[in-house]
């Protein structure tokens, strides 16, 4: 009997025990929590990628915008650039220089030359010079009006100064403040650094002396110049990818100052 009392409680305690352990392990579980918080991380996942998309999209409208506007500068400028070239008056370097204004933008030169000529003052800069641009490109009508100066100012009429291509510039060096046209030990320094830089020198001319002009033209003569050849670029040089595009709208520039010049030439005989 004792027996058959211990067995029953023995099997008392063990199924209260298993029925305890299979209360834990079958409750049914509920995951709408978990589910909820899955949700709540999703949501604020798509918020915070919409927030990023957002201001993306605003900084891309904002840089399409600067863009345009820059497009727009550029547009402008390249229909009306002749427009913004700089120039000087007559006088402006002391000398009876005629009516028509002068050219003095570097941007004014083909590519090639104006950089050579940028170097050739910064150069000098260097060495203590500084140095003025007088002239850059100059219009057959400007051309002419020097020629009708006198012998003085040029032998060569419209189209036969390398001016006319934009391969030929005109400096003077600035000393306290002056333009200085008469110091040929300074002149001398200025013309040897030109010639370094691979530049025909003015002051090398035994007729009409012109220390303040330099030139190149790659090996063209006026006449080629005229026929409408452009000097090629030397080979090594590859700094001027858009050359073509560059002397295409350049050419356009010097025509509009053509016709800008020769109506100011006829205007004021
Ligand atoms: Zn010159």
């Amino acid at each position: 009997m004792r027996f058959f009392i211990g067995l029953l409680l023995f099997s008392l305690v063990l199924s209260a025990s298993t029925g305890m352990a299979q209360g834990s392990l079958f409750e049914p579980f509920d995951c709408r929590a978990e589910v909820e918080i899955i949700n709540r991380i999703e949501k604020e996942k798509q918020q915070r990628e919409l927030a990023i998309r957002d201001s993306i999209n605003k900084a891309e409208g904002l840089i399409a915008l600067q863009k345009r506007e820059e497009l727009n500068k550029i547009l402008e400028y390249s229909q009306n650039g002749w427009m913004h070239w700089s120039t000087v008056d007559n006088f402006t370097f002391g000398k009876n220089r005629g009516g028509l204004p002068m050219i003095t933008d570097l941007t004014a030169l083909h590519p090639y030359f104006r950089d050579k000529v940028a170097r050739l003052i910064f150069l000098c800069k260097q060495k203590g010079i500084e140095l003025e641009i007088v002239e850059t490109f100059r219009t057959h009508a400007k051309q002419d009006e020097y020629k009708s100066m006198g012998k003085k100012y040029t032998r060569s009429g419209a189209g036969k100064s390398k001016h006319q291509y934009g391969l030929a510039v005109d400096l003077v060096p600035i000393v306290n403040g002056e333009p200085e046209w008469h110091n040929k030990a300074l002149w001398k320094k200025i013309g040897l650094i030109g010639e370094q830089l691979g530049l025909r020198w003015g002051g090398r001319w035994r007729y009409l002396y012109d220390p303040g002009h330099f030139e190149w033209t790659g090996g063209l003569s006026v006449y080629d110049l005229a026929q409408g050849k452009l000097p090629y670029i030397p080979k090594q040089e590859l700094n001027y990818p858009c050359i073509e595009d560059d002397l295409h709208l350049l050419s356009r520039y010097w025509e509009q100052w053509e016709t800008e010049q020769a109506s100011y030439a006829t205007n004021n005989p």
